[in-house]
């Protein structure tokens, strides 16, 4: 059996769920389908997703949403209309629309997460709708009757364990089952969501819950590609790759597959195909555990991003002494914040962030705090930065990459700030100023990829 999610431009018009009607249709094993909501048509198109957040905001900071309200209902309806759907479905996907306001939440972060929750959910219910007027059983399966449980974290939410158990007891028939993307209800019956991109998330959950033996991941790509095609002319089509590769790299920039979605995918050992909605006959790229990988190159992928910060600390015999580190993370504990990467050195030690995370009103208390903390000789916050991560199962049977990676830089007088091997020994992180970053990318892309490729020994 296996779970399809299709993304939102896979569901954006009629066009779309003709093409995705189809692509169910070729396979009868595709009997569980994840719904994201209508997503961009063209270039410059606004997303249901987004047109829901506006309509929101106008309602919490009491503006007029007549305008945005109606934008999204058109959504729905011109796709009803073409599939020629009996009335009452889009009575009654405008009657929930209208009526978002009228409920109770607990706070507006809540209200926020139920008003974006319905652009799967509507989108999910209208598709069920489609599946069967085309003639395929279908069902639309809300998750709080499937007991998709998650944290109260309204807008960034995580799974509870306990809908695996509620999962397991849904037994799949002939009937499609169809479910809408992104977001479940916590214990005590609210709407919450996963980070925007969660719909991903869901169909990994659906895919561990429901023991699928594969999760198709249908997007508007014909693969992932082992650079950022805007950065990199024409790059190579990944045909494979792990798990852990694909962590590592969507960690870094790559946007195909929310790297979250991953880790149920891993608990259930299900492979993942990353495939394209509008060339469904291409093989896509297949994410799949690491016994069953063999690598033919030492790397498969390189990423950069820029959505880094980096705290710089010098004190002279700082490897002396004890509770250093201890001190600084106390503060961030403090303030909530996580960091993602720590290198030392023995006079200095570098704690790079995401900027996301910290807002930047903080940034001056923080560095206060851990100054008055640890009194280093020198601090610097560094916002000019950028991390490349290259990554490949080949590359820890490959002696030299690091040469590899430095060299292609060096040559074209990009300086490196930090370099660090992955405890895995299957990813290189390397700090760069942020306008190095897409030049980076490409030098090492062409170095591994186009010239005298370094040979996996
Ligand atoms: N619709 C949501 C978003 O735009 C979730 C998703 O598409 O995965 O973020």
């Amino acid at each position: 059996m296996k779970v399809v999610k299709f993304g939102g431009s896979s569901l954006s018009n009629a066009d779309q769920f003709k093409k995705v009607i189809n692509i169910i249709k070729a396979d009868d094993q595709r009997k569980v389908v994840v719904t994201s909501a209508p997503g961009k048509r063209f270039k410059g198109d606004i997303k249901v997703t987004d047109l829901l957040i506006s309509y929101a905001n106008a309602v919490i900071s009491k503006k007029s949403f007549e305008k945005v309200l109606q934008k999204i209902i058109n959504r729905y309806e011109s796709t009803a209309d073409v599939f020629n759907l009996n009335p009452s479905v889009m009575e009654d996907i405008k009657n929930k629309l209208v009526n978002l306001p009228n409920h109770d939440y607990p706070n507006n972060q809540y209200l926020m997460a139920a008003f974006k929750a319905h652009g799967e959910r509507l989108n999910a219910e209208l598709f069920a709708e489609c599946l069967e007027k085309s003639g395929i059983p279908a069902r639309f399966v809300d998750p709080s009757e499937a007991g998709i449980i998650l944290t109260d974290d309204p807008n960034g939410a995580s799974v509870d364990d306990e809908t695996y158990v509620n999962l397991s007891k849904i037994s799949v028939s002939n009937q499609r089952l169809v479910f809408p993307g992104f977001f479940g209800f916590t214990k005590k019956g609210n709407i919450v969501t996963f980070a925007r991109g969660g719909s991903d998330i869901t169909g990994s959950i659906l895919a561990r819950g429901l023991s699928a033996d594969l999760y198709e991941n249908f997007t508007d790509v014909n693969a992932i590609y082992a650079a950022n095609p805007n950065i990199v002319d024409h790059p190579k089509a990944i045909k494979k790759m792990t798990y852990r590769e694909m962590r590592e790299l969507s960690y870094a920039g790559f946007s195909v597959f929310n790297d979250e979605a991953i880790i149920p995918a891993i608990e259930g050992q299900v492979p993942i195909n990353v495939k394209n909605t509008n060339q469904p006959e291409l093989d896509g790229t297949m994410i799949v555990p690491e016994d069953s990988f063999k690598p033919t190159e030492p790397v498969t992928g390189i990423a950069g991003s820029n959505r880094f910060a980096a705290l710089y600390l010098h004190r002279y015999l700082l490897n002396k002494e004890a509770g250093f580190t201890l001190k600084i993370l106390q503060v961030l504990y403090k303030y909530g914040i996580s960091y993602e990467h720590m290198p030392s050195g023995i006079d200095d030690l570098t704690i790079i962030f995401d900027k996301s995370q910290i807002p930047d009103a903080t940034i001056p208390k923080l560095c206060a705090d851990i100054k008055k903390a640890v009194h280093p000789d020198e601090l610097q916050w560094i916002d000019d930065y950028a991390i490349i991560m290259v990554v490949g199962e080949g590359m820890r049977s490959t002696i030299g990459t690091i040469e590899n990676i430095i060299r292609p830089l060096a040559e074209h007088k990009i300086g490196v700030h930090m370099i660090n091997q992955g405890a895995s020994r299957i990813s290189i992180m390397i700090g760069t100023r942020e306008s190095d970053a897409n030049n980076a990318v490409k030098y090492i892309y062409t170095h591994f990829f186009k010239s005298a490729k370094p040979v996996l020994s």
